[in-house]
């Protein structure tokens, strides 16, 4: 299993239940689609299994580690190793190549800069964009930037990629390619659990799983 939910509740503040109770369980090489209203609990789910947030009681086990019994320095390390994250906003730096955007995803791994280029364009091949190297942020659509940031995300090749609204600022055109790029990463093997609002989106994925007021339905 490489996401394990039991029981998971989050309160915030001592008064907001965000999660009233969560169970779920995902088996590596899935592609799956977390979906629900605004407000429904959606973020907060992302953060559990992301170990961006711990929960306020139940267990949240990602690849076997059991997020409660790790240090924030450990957390950090699992997050470097096992996950990758993709959000709405493409959070490109500005002024910097497609490469770099790209080979900064693996500064965590103390590689040189060579090599993290090398993984760079590789990924950046990956997603299409062998062709964009050398092409700024403000120099590319806005699909192709968010291909940048999903090809940033797997750089390190996580076995797990964490997408929260990825196509939220997209036309449906680009969103389309930046979705096709997703399922070609779960054929080649990362489990990919995808975050949307979007019905659409979400019956696109083998499964999917509802939630309502912090409950899975
Ligand atoms: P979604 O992503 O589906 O919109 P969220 O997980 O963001 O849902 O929110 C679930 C509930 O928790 C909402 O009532 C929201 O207002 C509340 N909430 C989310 N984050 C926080 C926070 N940091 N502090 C207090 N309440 C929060
Ligand atoms: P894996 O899950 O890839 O088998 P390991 O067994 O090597 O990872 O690591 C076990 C735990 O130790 C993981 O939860 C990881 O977060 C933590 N860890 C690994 N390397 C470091 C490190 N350099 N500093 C702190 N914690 C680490």
């Amino acid at each position: 299993m490489i996401i394990e939910l039991r029981e998971v509740t989050k309160v915030y503040n001592g008064q907001v239940q965000a999660l009233r109770g969560v169970d779920l369980e995902v088996e590596p090489g899935e592609l799956l689609a977390i979906v629900g209203p605004s407000g429904s609990g959606k973020s907060t789910m992302l953060h559990m299994i992301g170990t961006l947030d711990r929960p306020t009681s139940g267990t949240v086990r990602i690849a076997g580690h059991d997020v409660a019994k790790l240090t924030d320095r450990q957390l950090s390390a699992l997050r470097a190793r096992h996950l990758g994250f993709v959000f709405q906003q493409f959070h490109l730096s500005p002024g910097v190549t497609a490469l770099d955007n790209v080979a900064d995803g693996m500064l965590y791994s103390g590689a040189p800069l060579r090599e993290r280029r090398r993984r760079a364009r590789k990924a950046l091949e990956r997603v299409g964009l062998g062709h964009r190297l050398d092409h700024k942020p403000n120099q590319m659509s806005g699909g192709e930037q968010q291909r940048v940031a999903v090809a940033r995300a797997v750089v390190g090749d996580p076995p797990l990629l964490l997408a929260d609204e990825p196509t939220g600022n997209l036309d449906t055109a680009s969103g389309a390619e930046v979705l096709k790029v997703l399922k070609d990463l779960n054929d080649a093997g990362t489990t990919i659990a995808i975050i949307t609002h979007d019905n659409d989106i979400a019956e696109w994925c083998p499964r999917q799983v509802r939630m309502r007021d912090g409950r899975l339905t």
